[in-house]
């Protein structure tokens, strides 16, 4: 089983990945924790990635390619979930090659959609105390007593500077513009499945656990 994973930031898609590692023995992708652990591990393309990014030049297709048929060969039988990859459409030709050489296919691309505003909402919502640490939100989790920390008893509360509607937006039209050049290829494969990604986590579980299964 191999897979695309798609969603903005906040849409919940590293967790729901690490699920999928702990409870299918599945392997996260993504390409650039692959570029960095083959320059470390000083593995062929390691060393060729390593030349080029010290020249101070883009790491090629080319290479990107070679990296991810170098780590599918370490996988064995587990299962692939591609992060951050393929961008294009020349890179979506790439891994349907890369995946044929290994015997391997792509069986889904699964997309994690989000409401643009119930996510500013979410996300722009979010302090924590600034003494213990524990997590508010405006809408969802204000302390019991007003300004007091229900853990600790502080009165200091802080908001993560990213955590701001225009820092959201911004990132949901980067998302859409990644995207837009590849949706398309799968959606006329017929690959493309869609998961409510503003259900709680493990709605979001369950709902991809289905696509895998094929009950969904
Ligand atoms: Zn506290």
């Amino acid at each position: 089983m191999n897979i695309i994973l798609l969603g903005p930031p906040g849409a919940g898609k590293g967790t729901q990945a690490s699920r999928l590692e702990n409870e299918r023995g599945m392997v996260q992708l993504s390409t650039g924790d692959m570029l960095r652990a083959a320059v470390k591990a000083g593995t062929p393309v390691g060393l060729q990635a390593k030349a080029v990014m010290e020249a101070g030049e883009l790491v090629s297709d080319a290479i990107v390619s070679a990296l991810i048929g170098e780590r599918l060969d370490q996988l064995g039988e587990a299962g692939a979930i591609f992060d951050g990859y393929p961008r294009t459409a020349a890179q979506a030709e790439s891994l349907d090659q890369i995946l044929a050489e290994r015997g391997r296919s792509l069986d889904h691309v699964i997309e994690l959609v989000v409401d643009e505003d119930a996510l500013v909402e979410r996300i722009t919502g979010r302090f924590t105390c600034a003494s213990c640490g524990q997590g508010y939100h405006d809408a969802f989790k204000l302390p019991a007593v007003a300004d007091t920390c229900d853990a600790c008893g502080g009165h200091e509360f802080k908001r993560r500077p990213d955590d701001n509607e225009e820092t959201v937006r911004t990132r949901m039209a980067e998302y859409r513009a990644k995207t837009a050049p590849i949706l398309p290829i799968y959606e006329a494969r017929g690959l493309v499945k869609r998961v409510d990604g503003m259900a709680d986590i493990a709605h979001v579980t369950d709902a991809i656990e289905a696509i895998l299964d094929g009950r969904a």
